[in-house]
């Protein structure tokens, strides 16, 4: 089964605009997807759909088997916790250090304080963090806050990870890092989803892409490139 499904999804903005038009795919245990698409294509409008901050018009969603139109408002919060993301914008808390950015997401689901003192380190350490836990965000280099967002994201082992332009920001070595590490993450089991305009790192990794153009999934390809759509 799959762990993402779309099924004839549109979303119609309530100021008319159509971001996307009957889209259908379904996202497999493991996978290692991109999409791509120029800007205005509904990319971001995706992702906003999977983490159910917006709602479809029509058609249905679902992530890990849950329906996302039968979920309650009180278990919204507790499902996009199941769900790990990161931003091109990394989003961190800039007056917590690293270490503390990271034990948070343990904090609001509860995990045992001696558990997360194993679990953030370990963590921290995958990403090439070690030494520097005690450092604020804003001492880091725009590849060092990516790691850390991504560990953030991932520390509490989530079955999806969804990144949305994650290399935005990034010089071309710090993109390839991020890419590396979100191979390396993806073959440990977690499914990838990664929203991009680089179609440089697109046509290297040689992963599923799924392109949109103008709201419609124009092509949907294993071993892809970034198309003459873009
Ligand atoms: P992308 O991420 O590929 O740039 P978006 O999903 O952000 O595309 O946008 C798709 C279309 O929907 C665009 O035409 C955009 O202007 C429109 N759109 C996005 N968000 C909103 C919103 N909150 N209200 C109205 N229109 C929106
Ligand atoms: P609490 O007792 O409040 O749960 P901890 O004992 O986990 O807090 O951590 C106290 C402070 O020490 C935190 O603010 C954190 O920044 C820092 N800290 C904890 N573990 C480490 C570590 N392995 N490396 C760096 N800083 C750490």
């Amino acid at each position: 089964t799959p762990v993402i499904r779309f099924d004839q999804v549109t979303k119609t903005y309530n100021t008319g605009t159509t971001a996307l038009s009957n889209v259908n795919f379904q996202i497999f245990k493991g996978e290692f997807v991109f999409i791509v698409g120029s800007s205005g294509s509904g990319k971001s409008t995706l992702i906003k759909l999977m983490l159910k901050e917006i709602s479809p018009t029509s058609g249905r969603i679902f992530v890990n088997r849950r329906d996302l139109s039968r979920l309650r408002r009180s278990q919204i919060a507790k499902y996009r916790r199941g769900v790990g993301v990161v931003f091109q914008s990394f989003r961190l808390l800039k007056d917590r250090n690293v270490y503390e950015n990271v034990a948070f997401a343990q904090r609001v689901i509860e995990i045992p304080a001696s558990q997360i003192k194993k679990n953030v380190p370990a963590i921290l350490s995958v990403m090439g963090l070690a030494d520097k836990h005690n450092s604020l965000p804003g001492e880091l280099s725009g590849g060092e806050q990516q790691r850390v967002a991504l560990a953030r994201a991932l520390v509490n082992n989530p079955a999806i990870l969804l990144a949305d332009e994650p290399t935005g920001n990034l010089d071309p070595k710090n993109s390839m890092e991020i890419m590396n590490l979100l191979e390396e993450i993806n073959k440990r089991g977690t499914t990838v989803v990664v929203v991009t305009h680089n179609k440089e790192i697109v046509d290297m990794m040689q992963k599923r892409v799924i392109t949109m153009n103008k709201g419609i999934l124009i092509s949907d390809e294993q071993k892809g490139g970034y198309t003459h759509a873009n």
